[in-house]
């Protein structure tokens, strides 16, 4: 397999890449000077010693923000949000989504992924141990599941409330909610405008 080949592979393994699209990148980084591609190199060098993941709710944040030794993101810090409520979501960028639309200002959690249907080892594909950690260590008023919504997410947050209920069989289980079905099917949070996930939000149950 030569340099082309194992690049084309990469690319092929990114979310929503297919054979095709993976072949045009390469192509494109082809077109690229010898220059452009060393600074290609070294931003992915860096990547991952200029960006840290925060030890609470597990989103990505960049160093400019971890100012103190806890290492936490901008959001668990921010003393003006409401800490007792709690908004698990499948990604990190669907934090981006949701604070675009500001019209959450609770935290966060990211559990990393999602559970496919009929999976025998749902633990392993989502932050489940860190999830249960937090809800341990810290007192929640509303737990609001916030997946998109396709099968798979949809599933996720059946697992989750499963996850939450045997949790808190012994004490009271908080709030428990999903964002309203303003979010039509098939609807990636994400890709969401701020006006629908507000409206989501404010019709949640
Ligand atoms: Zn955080």
């Amino acid at each position: 397999m030569d340099t082309s080949d194992k690049l084309e592979e990469i690319f092929r393994n990114f979310p929503g890449i297919g054979p095709r699209q993976a072949k045009r990148f390469v192509y494109h980084l082809l077109t690229k000077s010898q220059n452009e591609l060393s600074e290609f190199s070294t931003l992915l060098t860096q990547l991952k010693s200029t960006v840290f993941i925060c030890p609470s709710c597990f989103r990505f944040h960049t160093q400019k923000y971890a100012l103190d030794q806890s290492g936490l993101c901008s959001i668990c810090r921010d003393q003006n949000r409401n800490h007792r409520q709690l908004m698990i979501v499948a990604r990190d960028i669907d934090v981006g989504a949701l604070e675009k639309s500001r019209a959450y200002s609770g935290r966060y959690f990211v559990l990393g992924g999602t559970v496919p249907i009929l999976d025998n080892d749902p633990a392993s594909k989502i932050r489940q141990k860190e999830l249960l950690q937090l809800l341990t260590d810290k007192e929640f008023d509303e737990i609001i599941i916030a997946t998109s919504i396709n099968p798979e997410s949809e599933h996720t947050a059946t697992y989750i409330l499963s996850l939450l209920k045997k949790h808190y069989e012994n004490s009271k289980l908080p709030k428990v909610t999903t964002p309203g079905r303003g979010l039509s099917t098939g609807t990636e949070l994400e890709y969401s405008d701020a006006d629908t996930l507000r409206s989501a939000l404010e019709n949640r149950r």
